[in-house]
């Protein structure tokens, strides 16, 4: 068979081409730590960088971790181990003032031979493996180790000019040697060339930080701390303007289709809701209210995001959005969390909307239109009528959990897509709605957690925002407490609050982290546990977690109080079935049990404005955000309510911090500023959304808010003048890069 000449296969471009051609004897090492691509392994940037000398890095070590750590062999002794047979070689490495124990064993003293001789005394080297704890001395097992030898360089000069080097340190696997990563990355660096890397950075963007090549060179074989920061920087300015690009393209990409005009009708819907609303709409809902109104109005798509403090009153404004659009003979779908909330929306606008929400009933209005809920714990008779409501346009309303996502879901004419709690789903979720509809919906996501600025430009920041700062006038006060959890006597005094609060007409929630007290069951129910580690990473040290709290075992203890003797106590927790939910929040709103242990179900919207206690235990494990949650369930009627936090929470830590800042204010977006500061970066991201978290490695959005301001910026101005990137090839590719480790990491956690 003969092949035609044009049929020859290109090689891929440079940083697509398999490691195998450069380092084959490291592939394999190399691939455990997700590196196939030339591309791969240059992005893969240091953790950090030591110098001959350097100061301590043995003090932050926990047990398990696999570390690489610097020093300098200190004494070395070989021994006999009379009880097993055998011999062993400890060595201890010291760093500043800190220690470090190496352990080999061996059968006979001449396999040890060899590390004897290359750890003499004096020896400076690197040192990694997986840390151990024996008999409270932290100490590595069989590690690997790279010893230093400044007398190989040629000339003084030479030796000099590296031992000033920045050495770089990676991230390793067992069995993989730092020195393996730094040949490897040499190996393909000394045959780049800057035609092989094309710069993201367009040149009128990158100003005066180094080029791509440049920038390679100085984090993984910088000549100094400038050049290795100037590269740095460069690398965190690419990953912010990066997204920030794809974020700018994205909301142009929508902003240029075309959406129906959902105008508002006079007579329609909309106006006999407002009619009988039982309140006045806050200057913010209502201000709100008209932009969405003017919005829905355009053939443009709305892409809005309204943030509003908890209990703000987002569902009335988002309602009213939905009533305009169906006024116009469109329908609107929204998207909830979870099915408690879901079906809580559901009620709230059926009882809002009275017999306007009975079309097709006997005694339904004459405008009226039908509110429909899905979800995935429907029966299969349900589910049928809600499927052929929506597909059929009797459905005005559609609200539903996930189940809204399914393939089987079609709408007649899906006008506006509202997403209620934002921060539980991802943006693909998002997409998969919007794509439900013919042409382009209009879209509205609402947040309940503030979210800092830095944080919703980076995950929110195709969309417009707007803020519900004020809660309407005359809510209560919630005032808070942090209550000793080893104190019975204040335990004792909490349930007799709730006592005296059910007696005057009130209702109390009591939240516990867990399902029921079998450790081993995942049912940790949607609680968003914080582990606080010790800082110093002494972790053996510490004592064992307390079992927490659990929702069966308190309900069980509080049934038998004395203090609450006669009060009917409910449960309420995820493995309930939705009807046994909706019963238990139903006798809980109509007071016939007025106490309710439960988990964090209640977190998002539960609206019971009656409720005025909420006890949460173990409430030193929860997040700022989440206890901010759920204390937005109290407090939402007329009456004061009291917020008692039950923690261990010793002071000085940074539970008492989070718990003492929680009692001192109710504005979400001090404490959202609180809890960046306390969060690592990690956990910041990676609550707010699913992806972003693999595609920023140097970017730290809690501490380069002025970069990102930087980079988006430039991005908006460049996406603007090249909306589809055809001017800028490399910035597109780098986009796709970021947008395929977004999907795998979005699929790995689905
Ligand atoms: P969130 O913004 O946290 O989702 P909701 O939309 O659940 O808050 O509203 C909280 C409560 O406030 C609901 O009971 C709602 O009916 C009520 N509410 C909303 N707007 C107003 C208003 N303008 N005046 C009085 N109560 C209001
Ligand atoms: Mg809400």
């Amino acid at each position: 068979m003969t092949v035609p000449h044009d049929a020859v296969v290109q090689p891929p471009p440079y940083l697509d081409q398999d490691l195998g051609t450069y380092v084959p004897g490291a592939v394999k090492k190399l691939a455990k730590l997700g590196l196939h691509t030339v591309g791969d392994l240059l992005r893969y940037y240091p953790r950090r960088w030591s110098r001959w000398g350097d100061p301590a890095t043995i003090g932050h070590l926990s047990v398990g971790e696999h570390v690489t750590v610097d020093g300098v062999v200190d004494r070395s002794t070989t021994r006999t181990m009379r009880s097993r047979g055998g011999v062993i070689l400890e060595v201890v490495v010291r760093n500043g003032p800190q220690t470090l124990l190496l352990t080999w064993f061996a059968k006979h003293a001449g396999a040890l031979r060899h590390f004897e001789q290359q750890l003499k005394p004096g020896t400076v080297g690197l040192f990694s493996g997986v840390v151990k704890e024996y008999r409270g001395q932290l100490q590595l097992l069989h590690p690997e180790f790279e010893i230093d030898d400044p007398m190989s360089f040629e000339d003084e000069a030479q030796r000099l000019i590296e031992s000033r080097r920045p050495r770089p340190v990676y991230g390793l696997t067992a069995g993989l040697r730092n020195e393996t990563v730094v040949s490897a990355v040499e190996m393909v660096r000394r045959l780049l060339t800057p035609a092989d890397i094309p710069d993201p950075l367009p040149d009128e963007v990158r100003g005066g930080m180094p080029g791509i090549v440049d920038a390679l060179q100085g984090v993984h074989h910088p000549l100094d701390d400038t050049e290795r920061a100037r590269a740095v920087d460069r690398f965190r300015f690419e990953e912010a303007f990066v997204l920030q690009a794809e974020l700018a393209r994205r909301k142009a990409r929508f902003a240029a289709q075309a959406a129906v005009a959902r105008p508002p009708r006079a007579g329609g819907l909309l106006d006999a809701f407002d009619a009988r609303l039982p309140f006045e709409l806050t200057a913010g809902q209502r201000e709100i209210g008209e932009l969405l109104a003017r919005e829905l109005a355009a053939g443009s798509p709305m892409q809005r995001l309204l943030q509003g403090e908890v209990g703000s009153g987002k569902t009335v404004v988002a309602a009213r959005a939905m009533l305009q659009v169906v006024d116009a003979g469109g329908q609107a779908a929204l998207l909830a969390p979870t099915e408690v909330l879901a079906a809580q929306h559901a009620r709230t606008l059926q009882t809002l909307l009275g017999d306007l929400a009975e079309a097709g009933m006997l005694g339904g209005a004459d405008v009226a239109t039908r509110v429909t809920l899905l979800t995935g714990s429907q029966g299969s008779a349900a589910r049928r009528r809600a499927l052929g409501e929506i597909a059929g346009g009797a459905a005005g309303i559609v609200v539903g959990t996930h189940a809204l996502l399914s393939e089987h879901v079609q709408f007649a004419d899906l006008g506006l897509v509202v997403v209620d709690e934002q921060h539980r789903f991802g943006v693909e979720q998002r997409d998969v709605l919007r794509a439900k509809a013919g042409g382009v919906p209009h879209l509205l996501v609402m947040t309940a957690t503030p979210i800092p600025r830095t944080v919703a430009m980076t995950v929110f920041g195709d969309l417009e925002t707007s803020t519900l700062r004020e809660v309407p006038r005359g809510r209560a006060e919630v005032v808070t407490h942090v209550v000793p959890a080893d104190k019975p006597a204040w335990l004792e005094r909490t349930w007799q609050r709730i006592r005296e609060e059910v007696d005057r007409g009130g209702r109390a929630y009591v939240v516990c982290a867990r399902i029921d007290g079998d450790a081993k069951k995942a049912d940790v129910d949607g609680a968003d546990l914080v582990s606080d580690l010790p800082a110093d990473g002494d972790a053996g040290a510490a004592p064992p977690p307390r079992p927490l709290h659990a929702v069966l075992e308190v309900a069980e203890q509080l049934r038998g109080t004395p203090a609450l003797r006669g009060v009917a106590v409910g449960e309420l927790h995820g493995r309930m079935s939705p009807e046994e939910k909706d019963r238990a929040l139903a006798d809980f709103t109509s007071g016939a049990v007025p106490v309710l242990v439960s988990t964090t179900v209640i977190e998002v919207g539960v609206d019971v404005p009656d409720a005025t206690v909420m006890v949460v235990l173990d409430a030193d494990r929860f997040g700022i955000s989440q206890l901010h949650q759920l204390r937005g369930r109290i407090g939402r009627g007329a009456r004061p309510g009291v917020c008692l936090l039950v923690a261990d929470a010793p002071e000085g830590t940074d539970a008492a911090t989070r718990l003492g800042k929680l009692a001192e204010t109710r504005d979400g977006f001090e404490l959202a500023a609180v809890d960046l500061e306390l969060r690592r970066e990690g956990d910041v991201l990676g609550a707010a959304q699913s992806g972003r978290g693999t595609s920023l490695r140097m970017l730290r959005v809690t501490k380069d808010g002025d970069v990102i301001e930087r980079a988006r910026v430039a991005a908006r101005e460049l996406v603007a003048a090249d909306p589809d990137l055809a001017e800028h090839p490399a910035l597109d590719a780098a986009i796709q890069q970021m947008l395929a480790g977004e999907r795998e990491e979005y699929l790995d956690r689905t």
